[in-house]
């Protein structure tokens, strides 16, 4: 299937790492050019390097999203490079377990990190935007379904950012301009294989996760996830806006018998 991504203009947050990647690698094998921007810089000027070599295009911009005015310098920046958006991906973010006993100015800097900047990041893009009848698409994250635990600030931003995929969805049909969230569970990255490595037992938190997703018993790969953010932002999706996809195998969803009794193999097997 050809997406109709080939000459378009995709602003990408956090694509250097992680899920970001992904969305940049799917984005730029069909044709787009992209604009990544993250904190450090190290990842960052190695994959525009590398896709300078083969003729391609992921131009780099350094800022901290935290800070709005990196979000308009970043909106700037893409502008004054290519001279169109069509496409925001808003995904970083990161699940700081800031609690309800952490108080409120450390709720605030949370939402700094995962919500605010997927406003502003917007906010500044809407011209553009308006002008390509470009789309955005959202990363969220099932906390904002089921809860985590200790863990407000990242589910109130999750959160936030449902909400606003449908308040956008309606502000901007109007302009043709789409609006979607992508929601993964359990993917796997390395940020997440870090993390379980430094656990006494990786292998066995590993598998303890996987029980809990019913399709396949394993992680969501990026792939997985990118190629659902980059069908959203394609014109193969031209009439999907407002939506909120899980891509998860069924982790947030399915009926806890799928994953509640050990020696179900198949769904159905068990009695109602
Ligand atoms: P990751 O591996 O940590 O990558 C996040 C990327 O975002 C990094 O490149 C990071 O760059 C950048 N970033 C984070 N905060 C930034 C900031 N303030 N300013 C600029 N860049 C920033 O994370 P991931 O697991 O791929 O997560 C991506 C998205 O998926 C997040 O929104 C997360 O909530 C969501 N999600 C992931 C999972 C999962 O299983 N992995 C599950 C649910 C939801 P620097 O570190 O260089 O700044």
């Amino acid at each position: 299937m050809d997406l109709g991504l080939q000459g378009k203009v995709a602003l990408v947050t956090g694509g250097s790492k992680g899920i970001g990647l992904g969305i940049v690698r799917s984005l730029i094998a069909e044709g787009a050019s992209v604009a990544n921007v993250n904190r450090s810089e190290a990842e960052g000027r190695a994959l525009e390097a590398e896709y300078v070599q083969q003729g391609l295009d992921c131009c780099f911009i350094q800022g901290d999203l935290t800070d709005t005015s990196a979000c308009q310098n970043a909106v700037e920046k893409t502008l004054e490079r290519y001279g169109r958006i069509d496409v925001v991906v808003n995904n970083a973010g990161v699940n700081d377990g800031v609690g309800l006993e952490d108080g409120p100015a450390a709720f605030l800097e949370s939402l700094q990190r995962n919500l605010i900047h997927y406003y502003a990041m917007v906010h500044y893009s809407l011209e553009a935007l308006r002008k390509s009848q470009g789309c955005i698409v959202n990363i969220g994250s099932k906390v904002c379904e089921t809860g985590q635990g200790g863990t407000s600030g990242y589910a109130a931003s999750k959160g936030g950012i449902n909400g606003l995929t449908r308040e956008w969805a309606v502000d901007l049909a109007p302009h043709g301009v789409r609006v979607n969230t992508v929601l993964p569970a359990e993917t796997w990255t390395p940020l997440y294989e870090k993390c379980l490595a430094a656990m006494p037992d990786s292998a066995a938190a590993k598998a303890e996760i996987e029980r809990l997703i019913p399709l396949g018993k394993r992680f969501t790969t990026i792939e997985e996830l990118a190629d659902m953010v980059v069908f959203l932002a394609s014109p193969r999706s031209s009439h999907t806006t407002g939506q909120i996809i899980f891509v998860d195998g069924g982790y947030t969803h399915f009926d806890r018998k799928c994953t509640s009794l050990s020696d179900i193999t198949e769904f159905g097997a068990a009695a109602d």
